[in-house]
């Protein structure tokens, strides 16, 4: 019989039965080891085709043993056979896990046991003897691999009680990722249903380009219909050298980290490797607080923030504008006319029309404020990032216009506003409150169109910007 056969046992009594049955069944490569220790280490220099390892043995145990040797590739399909004593419980469990193919009593009659071992010795086991699956040379590296790979998982998976604050765990995620390797440029992708968030540290990308660029190393990417930025992004259409590795959940993808240059590159794959598993739980543990998250503050249907969550945002602009003394702006909108698009066309088509509005409303505030859906068909800007009331004319007649030459599923649409800016008024209900007056008075004198008041009440002064009807 060709096959290398190793025998483990710590009874020299055991070692000899077990040799002169082998040798009786022909085998003439047989080794020996006293213990678990030596029976790794020697496993791991002359590679055994079959292992037959007493169960219970001081120091590391034939199942421990077991599973240490099926943890390297090279014993992937190495017949590994424990033997039980009279004291020994295996847990049916343990037996299952520990990856041993058989397991033969000791209290068989030897009669017994030879046939039992001989049946097994038959059976199609070798170890393989390439060099390049056999990273580990001994056991003392299989115990580092295995502490590790616990400190590594551990590390990570300590950040999942931070998931609410994603920005945080992403920031330590980085820290980390750089106690391995630097980079010239760094970013992290995370992917669910609702929404795509990009954390872009030093990758010189525009937006658009590195979501194009990271979802292009997805084999199905999702499609959310939304998008967040965090970081600085660049205006570059390429870069160098850019390297990714999918996070994958449960064969689902759902991020994606991205990097040029490491600086070592053998370390940072080694840890996102040996972390893989947990860095997959935490992207999907943050996934799921982001879906929460975004379920509670952005309205299903537009995409735009919710009332809630506008009134949250209007209390706290308003509060900032206090301390710090400076003005923001509320513009108001509803539809003209909507009851007749939906009553002529039928909701999905009028949930279509609100759809597009939104997008318009969130592109054009992008970088300025935010845009939220109030009601049914009322939205509202909060204009925080202006330097005069020039620049919220400019923005407001812009909407005005976009929305009056875009095509709907329908045909044509316009809406009206009302904007006022902040000074003067006490609370951010006031503020809502004048926009939606002047709201009403655009509506009344003839619809498509933007009534402001840019000074305090007290002294109001209306100007309205009367429009050129529909073309
Ligand atoms: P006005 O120019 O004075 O604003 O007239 P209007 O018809 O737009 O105003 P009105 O308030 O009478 O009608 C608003 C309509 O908006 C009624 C309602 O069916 C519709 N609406 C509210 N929410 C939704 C929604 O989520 N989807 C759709 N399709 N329609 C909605
Ligand atoms: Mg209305
Ligand atoms: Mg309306």
């Amino acid at each position: 019989m060709d096959k290398k056969v190793l025998i483990v046992d710590d009874s020299k009594f055991w070692r000899m039965v077990l040799q002169s049955i082998l040798e009786k069944l022909g085998v003439n490569q047989i080794i020996v080891a006293e213990d678990g220790t030596k029976g790794i280490e020697i496993a791991l220099k002359e590679l055994p085709d079959v292992i037959i390892t007493d169960y219970n043995m001081p120091g590391i145990s034939g199942l421990q043993m077991c599973l240490y040797l099926r943890s390297i590739p090279a014993f992937k399909n190495a017949g590994i056979a424990v033997l039980t004593g009279s004291d020994d419980v295996i847990n049916e469990f343990w037996a299952e896990h520990s990856g041993a193919n058989k397991f033969i009593s000791k209290l068989l009659s030897k009669d017994v046991l030879e046939k039992e071992l001989e049946r097994f010795l038959s059976g199609d086991y070798a170890s393989s003897k390439s060099k390049e699956m056999f990273y580990v040379t001994s056991i003392y590296d299989v115990l580092e691999q295995k502490m590790r790979t616990e400190i590594l998982n551990r590390e990570i998976l300590s950040l999942i009680q931070f998931a609410r604050d994603e920005l945080y765990v992403i920031q330590q995620l980085k820290n980390f990722l750089e106690f391995f390797s630097r980079f010239t440029g760094l970013a992290f992708l995370l992917l669910s249903p609702v929404e795509g968030r990009i954390y872009n540290f030093g990758l010189p990308l525009s937006k658009m380009i590195s979501k194009e660029k990271l979802l292009g190393s997805f084999e199905r990417p999702l499609e959310p219909s939304n998008w967040s930025y965090f970081g600085n992004f660049g205006s570059e259409f390429k870069v160098d050298g850019l390297e990714t590795v999918v996070i994958k959940y449960q064969e689902s993808e759902i991020g994606l980290i991205a990097y040029t240059n490491p600086t070592d590159r053998w370390s940072l794959n080694k840890v996102l490797n040996e972390a893989n598993e947990s860095i997959s739980l935490l992207f999907n543990t943050l996934n799921i607080f982001r879906e929460l998250k975004v379920a509670s503050t952005v309205d299903g249907l537009t995409g735009l923030f919710n009332k809630k969550e506008l009134l949250r945002f209007l209390e706290e602009t308003h509060n900032l504008a206090k301390i710090n003394k400076t003005i923001y702006y509320v513009a108001m909108f509803d539809i003209d006319n909507f009851k007749k698009v939906n009553d002529t066309y039928g909701h999905l088509v009028g949930d279509e029309v609100l759809k597009g509005l939104a997008a318009i409303l969130k592109e054009e505030i992008a970088g300025k404020g935010i845009a939220g859906r109030y009601g049914g068909e009322e939205f509202c800007l909060i204009i925080t990032k202006v330097s005069n009331t020039d620049e919220v004319v400019d923005l407001i007649e812009k909407i005005l216009a976009r929305v009056r030459n875009t095509q709907f599923p329908h045909g044509k649409c316009t809406i009206s506003c009302g904007v006022v800016s902040s000074e003067g008024y006490e609370s951010p209900t006031e503020v809502l409150k004048a926009a939606d007056d002047l709201l009403y008075i655009s509506k009344k004198t003839g619809k498509d169109k933007a009534s402001y008041m840019f000074l305090p009440k007290n002294n109001v002064l209306l100007s309205q910007a009367q429009h050129q009807e529909q073309t």
